[in-house]
């Protein structure tokens, strides 16, 4: 599958210029779901909505301050974005309240 490599250069993508991925067209958007910028699917419903795949917090000024850990989120985005890979949740509290991605959050239109 392709969807790993994809998830791998948005990663990146985000780390170099988290501005320009956040001006990015609505090829991030499917129907009325947002990409969650932490681990990828199409789970984010509304502005502070939590994801409930990795449990990250939708905060514009976190995600575009990217190694501030001060916003709802209590580890910056590019910590969440590591513990997501190692453990699946944003903290290890989390990990309790994550469910694996469903197949309409994988789709993307890219
Ligand atoms: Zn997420």
């Amino acid at each position: 599958m392709m969807r790993h490599v994809e998830f791998v250069e948005t990663f990146f993508r985000r780390l170099k210029d988290p501005a320009a991925y956040w001006a990015e067209p609505s090829s991030e958007i499917l129907e009325n779901r947002m990409k969650c910028t932490c681990c990828g699917y199409f789970t984010v419903e509304g502005i502070s909505s939590i994801c409930p795949v990795c449990f990250w917090q939708k905060d514009v000024y976190q995600e575009t301050h990217i190694d501030d850990d001060g916003g709802p989120n209590n580890v910056s985005l590019l910590e969440a974005m590591e513990n997501y890979k190692s453990m699946g949740a944003v903290e290890e509290g989390f990990i309790k309240n994550v469910r694996p991605p469903r197949q309409d959050e994988l789709i993307s239109r890219i």
